[in-house]
């Protein structure tokens, strides 16, 4: 029961949204930034140019209220401690965590998600060593992309990977090949392996990769009484998932049927995926994650003493004003 006190402390659900600086292509284009912050209120305003029926502009702004707002001289240790550093003690307790970044392609949803696997696992490897230490604590390191519907192991070649459920609520993929680590390293280097397998097709990085979505989990085991000679079983789990860009939900209507096929998978899941938070936060009982693959894979995520935290990745400039308040609706929807 204390252990589910701790667990406790810590918000079921936590939305985060972060704003990147402007770039130099849209300050070469005389771009301006459109999005003021309020950090402590966390409040946030969209300042949105309009036209009359006239013709001249006017401005019209939108305000949001999320659990907290980030600055975009913010920087990825300070968007740990706010976002995943509360939640990684709480894995050792049978809960299970998630994080998501969400965003329009090119909003820093990569950027932000990247180093926080890697900070999250020193920590855990901290706890795993000095306050847990002895007590037969393992940790396993899985990295795979949902591409089009279709699973890939991103540190086994792309090997395609099927999922099974096993009827008491755990998912399975099979063939998906867990890393037992012990230090930074080889966590490090296994980032590093899995994040440059991710779909690049013939495009260039981004363009490909704001297509698929890709899930990092770091699991928590332990052997029955700490006995090394028994199969260890999950504890607790914490994922991180670098979502596909929110834009091509809508590349329903392309010329191209693949690039139509995958925008409506892409569409699907990011549907799937706000209705299973909402579900989280109202308690309900029933949590609608049969809607799609993505939400399928992360079915044991959802049940139970979960947590999740979701940063919405924002841009700054005027061109980006749509996305930007599809975005915060999203998020906002989630709360
Ligand atoms: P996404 O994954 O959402 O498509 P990226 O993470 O690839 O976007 O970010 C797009 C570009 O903006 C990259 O060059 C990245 O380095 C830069 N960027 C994103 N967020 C920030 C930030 N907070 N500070 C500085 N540069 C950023
Ligand atoms: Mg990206």
């Amino acid at each position: 029961a204390a252990d589910k006190e701790r667990a406790g402390n810590v918000a079921k659900i936590k939305v985060v949204v972060r704003k990147r600086p402007l770039n130099k292509k849209e300050l070469a284009k005389n771009e301006e930034d459109i999005i003021t912050i309020e950090q402590h209120s966390n409040s946030l305003t969209v300042h949105e140019t309009k036209l009359k029926v006239d013709l001249t502009e006017y401005v019209e702004k939108h305000e949001f209220v999320f659990d907290a707002v980030l600055k975009e001289e913010v920087s990825n240790d300070e968007v740990y401690r706010e976002t995943v550093e509360p939640i990684v003690p709480i894995i050792f307790q049978r809960t299970k965590a998630t994080c998501f970044a969400y965003g329009q392609t090119g909003s820093g949803k990569t950027y932000t998600m990247k180093p926080l696997p890697l900070k999250a696992s020193r920590d855990i490897l901290r706890l795993m060593h000095h306050t847990y230490r002895n007590l037969g604590f393992q940790l396993f390191v899985s990295f795979f992309e949902i591409y089009g519907g279709k699973l890939f192991d991103l540190l086994n070649d792309r090997k395609k990977l099927l999922m099974r459920e096993d009827g008491k609520q755990q998912v399975c993929i099979v063939g998906l090949q867990e890393f037992k680590v012990s230090d930074v390293d080889t966590i490090k280097e296994l980032i590093e392996r899995g994040n440059a397998t991710r779909s690049t097709g013939t495009t260039g990085v981004n363009e490909e990769s704001s297509r698929s979505h890709a899930i990092l989990q770091l699991t928590v085991k332990r052997s029955a009484d700490g006995n090394d000679s028994k199969p260890p079983k999950v504890v607790g789990k914490l994922s991180f998932i670098d979502l596909a860009g929110s834009e091509r939900g809508a590349d329903t209507t392309d010329n191209d049927k693949q690039t139509r096929m995958e925008g409506a998978e892409i569409n699907k899941s990011l549907l799937a995926l706000k209705e299973c938070i909402r579900a989280l936060d109202n308690d309900q009982g029933h949590i609608p994650f049969r809607g799609s693959k993505l939400t399928e894979v992360l079915r044991d995520s959802f049940v139970g003493d979960s947590r999740t935290v979701m940063i919405s990745c924002i841009s700054p400039n005027s061109g980006s004003c749509e996305h930007t308040l599809n975005t915060l609706r999203y998020a906002d929807r989630v709360k």
